[in-house]
């Protein structure tokens, strides 16, 4: 048994993995209908034994699994279709319980596709009016019925557990003690305890995520090491009044708290917050250039070559006028100096870039995760940027910290998130948002299309009309979520079908990942040149790909991508102050799907969007397994519990302020730094 257990995934080998796998849900026995009384069209639980199981394959190929159970007041039949391994679960004398819609099918009743619990074997003894559900897939060769008596003797081994929050908390937010949660969650004898138990668990869980990232936010601020910029010189407000147009009030915002963060000895660790095309990027020149003005190099990392170069070209043009003191020219000054790392640049070329750090002659460093490993020695490293976040991870944030001594660190995202998530997910940084954009921008008017091919008839003629105006346009081809190889494939084919169809005599392009990189950077110029009228692209234009030209785009099976990604793709027209068009092509097959679709038509604010995102596919989806601690929530879900991530930061932060270290709490620091890892356990003294 204890063997099968640790086969499980994730495995049970400890007591503390028993008494963490929680049940999925409960049957309570006093709900229970019983099959003579039900009515067609009912949903009802029901009790019943397996007589018999058969299956067989249907005229249109599908497996079909048919059983019969009964109940002491009758039969039923029940039917699935697609579980083959229904048959091998379902064996004679097993005892289900079934939720499911009675209906009638020639004549008998029956459910199809309920849903199964197996309970176990008839006669085995089963206590308790409640009984918990475990996770069981019906692959695994584990019943939940095996499960029960083990954890039963896990908690009796366990004993009276350590409580890890004070009375005073427990009180004010209505929690029970941690003792009973455990023994409620596994052994309630009501769902109303088993609910009570979920909830102090729950809150347990969102308030060890808290307690790390609050202590990991502490821990920099008491480093004394930061750097005290110099940042009122005379070269951040001669490149400011040189712009050609006026901040927005964000953007002035946002420069006075990183001006002052940067000011201040302590090392800056804010995240700046603005869709794509709020004018982020404008900030963080900005911010590099606080720190080359008092004498420090500034790093620049995005998470594309793509993406690496485009913002290499802003900064070098942006900052192309402006020069700094130099010992070494005749003149006594120098320009600004930007250079660029990525995976492809050459040997001899990252020499020239060692040495001009060294020198002191390179200023600024733009490239990809190249960058982090020891490429770029930086000998003055003041302020690192992380451009795009969301796909960098918090190892490598540090890693971007351990290039220099403390330097300051300022992390981009275009991603909108819900207040509540930002505090998951970086909750140990500042926060700044930009939330105005720019004057002249339109709102991109956007449609989702059907599959026929009259619908897609408007799109690619609003495509060709506004070819013949000057314009251009995106056509984003289908995501295929873990195979770059045939995404790649798929994009290929819509070019070459576009090519030779609705797009024929059009001057069309092709990006994809796959390709080099001499020859992505050849099919991005030409369309930045205008060369290319239209790019055939896949999601590798999701961030970033600045042409304020194009005015349209379209995006084929749109209904898989999800909505912050959409949202990020619309961004990428209506970026040059007349109208742009996205047109989403698409066939939902779920109600997701359809939702998503609707939300897209229906708004533009991303802020918004993300919260309906959060909402329709749940934070696990939205963030990711790579955000830590959101992977690890098992009973806490997102939106729904908002309000216990605030309350679980507010605990988080009385715990800390009272016992900085947790040498009182040993229970909690244990369960933080085993949820976040080596990343924490610098915090904690033991
Ligand atoms: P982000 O990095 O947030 O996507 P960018 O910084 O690339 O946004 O800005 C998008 C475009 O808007 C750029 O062409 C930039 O020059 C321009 N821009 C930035 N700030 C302003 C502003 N205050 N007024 C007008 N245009 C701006
Ligand atoms: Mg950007």
């Amino acid at each position: 048994m204890l063997d099968k257990l640790a086969a499980m995934n994730p495995p049970l080998e400890s007591v503390l993995d028993l008494l963490g796998h929680y049940p999925r849900r409960y049957h309570d026995r006093t709900r229970q209908s019983e099959i003579a009384e039900l009515e067609v069209g009912e949903e009802a639980t029901i009790v019943a034994e397996v007589q018999r199981v058969s299956s067989r394959v249907t005229r249109n190929r599908k497996k079909m699994v048919e059983a019969v159970v009964e109940d002491g007041s009758g039969l039923l039949n029940l039917v699935f279709f697609n579980q083959p391994w229904r048959e091998k679960q379902l064996t004679a004398g097993t005892e289900l319980a079934l939720y499911g819609k009675l209906d009638v099918y020639r004549g008998k009743r029956q459910m199809t596709n309920p849903v199964v619990d197996v309970l176990g074997r008839v006669g085995d003894t089963k206590t308790g009016v409640v009984m918990p559900i475990y996770p069981q897939s019906g692959k695994a060769d584990v019943s939940s019925w095996e499960i029960q008596p083990v954890v039963t003797l896990a908690l009796e081994w366990a004993g009276a557990l350590a409580e890890t929050l004070l009375q005073g908390v427990l009180d004010e937010l209505k929690l029970i003690d941690r003792t009973t949660a455990y023994h409620d969650v596994h052994a309630p004898e009501s769902t109303r305890d088993a609910e009570r138990a979920r909830r102090r668990l729950r809150f347990d869980e969102f308030l060890r995520m808290q307690v790390g990232l609050v202590a990991r936010k502490r821990a920099i601020e008491a480093e004394e090491s930061g750097i005290a910029h110099a940042v009122d010189g005379a070269l951040v407000d001669r490149f400011l009044a040189a712009l050609p147009f006026a901040l927005t009030g964000d953007q002035v915002e946002a420069i006075a708290a990183i001006r002052s963060d940067m000011a201040r000895p302590v090392p800056m660790h804010r995240l700046l917050q603005g869709e794509v095309g709020s004018g982020k990027t404008l900030v963080a020149i900005t911010a590099l250039l606080m720190a080359v003005e008092g004498g420090y190099q500034g790093a620049l990392m995005a998470p594309t070559e793509v993406l690496a170069e485009q913002l290499y070209a802003v900064a070098t043009q942006t900052l192309s006028t402006l020069v700094v003191p130099s010992e070494t020219t005749l003149l006594a000054e120098r320009p600004v100096t930007v250079a660029l790392l990525t995976n492809r640049v050459g040997a001899a070329d990252r020499r020239k870039i060692a040495a001009g750090l060294a020198a002191g002659e390179i200023d600024i460093v733009v490239g990809t995760h190249a960058l982090l490993y020891g490429d770029a020695p930086f000998t003055k490293l003041g302020l690192a940027v992380i451009d795009e976040q969301h796909r960098f991870g918090v190892e490598q944030r540090s890693l971007l910290r351990g290039l220099g001594d403390s330097p300051d660190v300022l992390v981009m995202t275009a991603t909108p998130i819900p207040r509540t998530a930002a505090m998951l997910v970086y909750g140990d940084l500042d926060r700044t948002e930009l939330r105005e954009m720019p004057p002249g921008r339109t709102p991109v008017v956007t449609e989702v299309i059907g599959p026929s091919p009259l619908d897609r008839r408007v799109a690619y003629d609003r495509l060709r009309a506004e070819i013949a105006a000057g314009h251009q346009a995106f056509v984003v081809c289908p995501l295929v979520e873990g195979s770059p190889k045939i995404e790649a494939k798929a994009a290929t084919e819509e070019f070459e079908e576009l090519a030779g169809g609705e797009l024929y005599g059009l001057r069309l392009g092709l990006l994809h990942g796959q390709m080099k990189s001499a020859d992505k950077e050849a099919a991005m110029t030409a369309f930045r040149t205008g060369e290319t009228q239209v790019l055939v692209a896949t999601t590798v234009v999701e961030v970033g790909v600045d042409v304020p030209n194009a005015t349209v785009m379209i995006v084929e099976d749109a209904d898989r991508f999800g909505l912050s990604q959409l949202h990020q793709l619309r961004g990428r027209v209506g970026r040059g102050g007349t109208e742009a068009w996205c047109y989403l092509f698409a066939d939902p097959s779920t109600p997701d799907g359809e939702a998503r679709m609707t939300a897209m038509e229906e708004s533009t604010d991303g802020f918004l969007l993300a919260e309906r995102d959060l909402e329709i596919r749940g934070s696990g989806q939205v963030f990711g397994e790579r955000q830590a601690g959101l992977g690890d929530l098992k009973l806490g879900k997102l939106p729904r519990d908002e309000k216990y991530v605030m309350f679980a930061r507010t605990a988080a932060e009385q715990i800390l302020d009272l016992d900085p270290g947790l040498a009182k709490n040993r229970a909690l620091a244990e369960e933080v730094e085993d949820l976040l890892g080596d990343d924490v356990e610098f915090l904690f003294k033991s």
